[in-house]
């Protein structure tokens, strides 16, 4: 009966002019999947995989990643499930595996840059689980998405690593397919980049929290510095429109899932930047989804060329009618 209910078709929504915009929701448990569905969310726009490794003494196998990953496929038979793969170190620690003592964690060993050195036996595994989902009956809908990329070559490497477990699937007879790929935008280097990784990938998927603290240069943790963490900030901004506009010659799609596309608020700024998809916690996706049918596109990149010509926080909440602070 729950499979039931979480198998729902929701409604996809489009701005009142037309434009189809994909709302999706933020998973990082297995609890939060059922309750996505049952909000309306499209699909999930960000599967965090490491909740599959917290909580335990040794890393999920191959088997339990599978399960975990075609339950969520199954619960969204007709969306998309974006899963990223395991993003760990800076502020998401894993004890058993030993993850390097950083005086600077954050611009440190984490995400991608792990998976393609000390922990590639773990990426290697995931990558397994992932492509063998994507041959599950609801399997097309799978997208996977690599965090903290900052250069090309982690890219060629880690689609090579997509090729390289494909290819052993293949000589195993094992079932499988290869999915839609693509980075989170989360560094500058990335923003800068985002032409090259647009052309290389399906889709691109701006990640402001860490964004944020990369492109003002503050920890995302530290309340001392939160004024500076917010990505209404006029360089964090055109850092989303940069990202956008790159990818709006190519064929890849471009969402966020980092906080800031969760908030109604901001809904009319995103999608003049030009998003095709936002993910959110599944509590907000409702209020943006209906925030998306009142908007007009044309309004909408007028309000977003007014944020980038902006020069402070505080006019960019101005143009959006937000209060000063
Ligand atoms: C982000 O950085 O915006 C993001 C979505 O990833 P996380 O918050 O898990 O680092
Ligand atoms: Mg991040």
């Amino acid at each position: 009966a729950d499979a039931d209910a979480a198998a729902a078709v929701p409604e996809r929504v489009s701005t009142a002019d037309g434009r189809p915009i994909e709302v999706a929701a933020n998973v990082g448990s297995e609890a939060e999947i059922a309750p996505a569905a049952e909000r309306g969310a499209d699909g999930i726009g960000l599967f965090r995989t490491e909740f599959l490794f917290y909580d335990r003494e040794t890393p999920p196998t191959e088997a339990e990643q599978y399960e975990a990953v075609t339950a969520a496929l199954s619960a969204f038979p007709d969306g998309r499930v974006v899963v990223r793969t395991l993003d760990v170190g800076g502020d998401k620690q894993v004890p058993y595996l030993d993850l390097p003592d950083e005086s600077n964690p954050f611009l440190g060993r984490r995400g991608i840059r792990l998976s393609l050195d000390e922990h590639r036996d773990l990426f290697e595994t995931q990558l397994r689980a992932l492509l063998r989902a994507a041959a599950h009956e609801h399997g097309e809908g799978i997208a996977v998405m690599f965090p903290l990329v900052s250069r090309i070559e982690e890219v060629e490497a880690a689609v090579s690593a997509v090729e390289s477990v494909a290819a052993d699937l293949a000589a195993e007879g094992i079932d499988h397919a290869v999915p839609e790929l693509g980075a989170m935008v989360e560094t500058p280097a990335a923003v800068f980049l985002a032409d090259r990784l647009a052309e290389r990938l399906d889709f691109l998927s701006i990640g402001t929290n860490d964004l944020t603290q990369y492109v003002m240069a503050a920890d995302r943790e530290n309340d001392g510095v939160a004024a500076y963490h917010d990505p209404l900030h006029p360089a964090v901004v055109r850092a989303i429109d940069r990202t956008a506009s790159a990818a709006a010659g190519t064929d890849a799609w471009v969402g966020m899932c980092g906080e800031m596309a969760g908030d109604p608020a901001l809904t009319e700024l995103l999608v003049g930047l030009g998003l095709d998809e936002l993910s959110m916690s599944a509590v907000t996706v409702p209020a943006v989804k209906q925030r998306i049918r009142e908007i007009d596109s044309d309004a909408a990149r007028a309000l977003a060329d007014e944020a980038l010509a902006c020069e402070t926080r505080a006019e960019v909440r101005d143009a959006l009618g937000l209060d000063g602070e």
